[in-house]
């Protein structure tokens, strides 16, 4: 989840004081890096993924599921065994937010050829097998987005109470602070944006209204001091921790580009697909216990680490404040990068002028300068003593810090100082699918889509007040077949900013019609007649083009099957999938309540199906498992 540093956490008051400090040498050693690596070229093509585990453990005799807080020593052990001993171990694992997760990714990234295509899902395998080999026979480690009953009495092994108390790390009424990873980055940042927002965060995601779901629904909270029945709306799943969103877990991956410019053009291009993709992976449909109305983790995370203050949500006059914000430091981007997106670049961007001036006056364009000047109005939310007078030169803590706890749908990332690290994008909207062939399957997608943009040429953009728009769309339930997303109509006629040569005759309107309509996902993916050529015809006719090995294609092919019938409908989400599960369970009394008995039975199953115990057609089809 970001920057890791050691020694002893500065709590808000003391960061506040070095603020400008830190924001003055991070741009500083954002321009030194950029100075050193601006013209490098030639990197090449290099790619990686990063899945995110939860550890949980099954108490058959209680028929309940709990989650295991043990990520710690985990952890000391997998590194232990794997990496820190063996050279080119083939994983990698890191700590996230809450002691129940892991992150995992490859040892080694992988590089541009097809033939990689064939390692990505035989490493997540590799993955949940080394992480599975630590663990107890009655505990196993998960890829779902979000855990049911996450907050709910009990819900951790060992059960800690919460302690919604001012001392408290969060004050959460549901979730402990026990399960908050114990590296101190996590606690802090945690306590930080309470106090920088001088109130605990507010989640509020609405009820999925079933047949016997009280109408209104209200809670009540015994334990609270008043702040929490303030802040709960009626009708919503009230939630007030940063773990209710940051304990959630997501597929990322993260791309190498050969040159600078290289790197903004893709960071442009991908910015469209973010909904899309969210859609296509929704995973993430109960929240507390309850069945919501949302299909998709992105809004609640936005609404956890949100550390506005009333002043800059625009609730108050500004006094002590300097900018109005208008989205959460989760959140998708704010600006292109790319010549060609400049157009585009149509949402209100606040800047730090001051920053702005100084990146312009070195030599940044206008670009690139707002980008940092925007990411740059957040606050340092965890520093540690000890850090905080730094060799610009040779560290980029100060420019990391601000740029890790901006956790919006696309990074942009300069190399780290003195490394060989080229400048890369992250790709960060898609939610963790339950199975390692799903999740090898769309990351493929993405990484096919990467090479199809680069090898013709393709331009997707749209204004980016339309990717915002998809972005609404792509979190509600059933969006993948129900929702209509702005979309770029001819992908061939567009700008390509990377050589002189080509035609850029894109204006916003073409022989006076849109540049873009509104399309299913279904179109978008598979095509449509006269509408759309569709992703996967676009993608195959690059495979068509390109030296595949048969076995390779037979792998490609069988993820894009899988991609296809997620969008037509012929599969379902995950979302959907869990939703029909809980619907049909005996015990469900259609009153929107996931009980401990019907989360059990689900994990259960969903432990079988992740480790082909059971076989799931509705929701990933018949693959041939050639990986376990
Ligand atoms: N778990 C977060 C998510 O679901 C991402 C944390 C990270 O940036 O690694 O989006
Ligand atoms: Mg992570």
């Amino acid at each position: 989840m970001g920057l890791l540093s050691q020694g002893s956490p500065l709590n808000w008051e003391e960061c506040k004081k070095h603020a400008d400090h830190v924001k003055k040498h991070g741009i500083i050693q954002f321009l030194n890096i950029y100075n050193k690596v601006k013209d490098r070229q030639k990197d090449v093509l290099k790619w990686g993924d990063e899945v995110e585990y939860m550890l949980i453990e099954m108490d058959e005799n209680n028929e309940k599921v709990c989650l295991l807080l043990i990520a710690g020593d985990v952890l000391d052990t997998l590194q232990e065994k794997g990496e820190k001993t063996k050279p080119n171990h083939p994983t990698h694992w890191s700590p996230e937010y809450a002691s129940y997760m892991l992150e995992g990714t490859p040892g080694q990234p992988y590089g541009g050829t097809m033939l990689e295509f064939n390692m990505v899902e035989d490493n997540m395998g590799k993955r949940r097998r080394e992480a599975s080999s630590v663990l107890n026979a009655n505990q196993t480690v998960c890829t779902i987005t979000s855990f049911p009953r996450l907050g709910c009495p009990g819900f951790t092994r060992p059960d800690h109470q919460p302690t919604p108390v001012e001392t408290g790390v969060s004050k959460s009424l549901f979730f402990p602070d026990e399960a908050i990873c114990r590296h101190p980055r996590f606690g802090t940042l945690t306590r930080n944006i309470r106090h920088r927002r001088d109130e605990k965060v507010v989640i509020n995601v609405p009820i999925f209204k079933d047949k016997n779901t009280p109408s209104p629904f209200v809670e009540t909270y015994p334990e609270d001091d008043g702040e929490s029945a303030s802040a709960a709306l009626p009708d919503h799943i009230y939630m007030d921790a940063m773990g209710f969103g940051m304990g959630n877990c997501c597929l990322q991956m993260t791309f190498q580009a050969c040159s600078i410019d290289e790197a903004r053009y893709l960071y442009d291009q991908l910015a469209p697909f973010c909904p899309i993709l969210m859609a296509l992976s929704a995973a993430s449909p109960f929240y507390r216990g309850y069945v919501s109305d949302i299909d998709c983790r992105w809004g609640v995370i936005s609404a956890s680490v949100d550390d506005r203050t009333q002043e800059e949500r625009g609730l108050k006059p500004l006094k002590d404040n300097k900018y109005r914000i208008f989205k959460s430091r989760y959140d998708s981007i704010d600006s292109y990068l790319s010549s060609c997106g400049e157009k585009y670049n149509d949402i209100h961007l606040t800047i730090d002028e001051e920053i702005n001036r100084q990146l312009l006056a070195a030599g940044i364009d206008k670009l690139l300068a707002q980008h940092i000047a925007h990411l740059f109005i957040r606050d340092p939310l965890s520093l540690f003593e000890g850090k905080i007078n730094l060799d610009d030169e040779n560290e980029s803590d100060h420019f990391e810090n601000i740029q890790s706890t901006n956790w919006q749908t696309l990074r942009f990332k300069p190399p780290p100082p003195n490394s060989d690290i080229g400048w890369r994008v992250e790709f960060r909207p898609m939610e963790v699918q339950l199975t390692d062939f799903e999740n090898a399957a769309y990351v493929v997608f993405v990484v096919l889509l990467t090479r199809v943009i680069l090898y013709y040429k393709l331009d997707f953009l749209i204004p980016l007040s339309k990717v915002d728009e998809n972005m609404k769309v792509a979190q509600k339930r059933n969006a993948v077949q129900e929702g209509m997303f702005y979309f770029r109509k001819d992908i061939f006629k567009g700008c390509y900013p990377l050589d002189d040569t080509s035609s850029t005759q894109n204006g916003l309107e073409i022989d006076g019609c849109e540049e873009y309509t509104l399309m299913s996902i279904d179109t978008i993916i598979n095509g449509k007649e006269g509408v759309f050529q569709g992703l996967i015809p676009v993608v195959n006719s690059y495979l068509e083009n390109t030296e595949v090995d048969v076995d390779t294609k037979s792998t490609i092919l069988n993820y894009q099957k899988l991609i296809k019938k997620r969008a037509s409908g012929e599969l379902m989400t995950m979302a959907k999938w869990m939703r029909e599960f809980v619907a049909e369970h005996p015990q469900y009394e259609q009153d929107s309540v996931i009980t401990d008995k019907i989360n059990y039975d689900l994990l259960r199953k969903c432990d079988r199906i992740a480790k082909g115990e059971e076989r799931c057609p509705e929701l990933v089809g018949d693959p041939v498992n050639r990986f376990t």
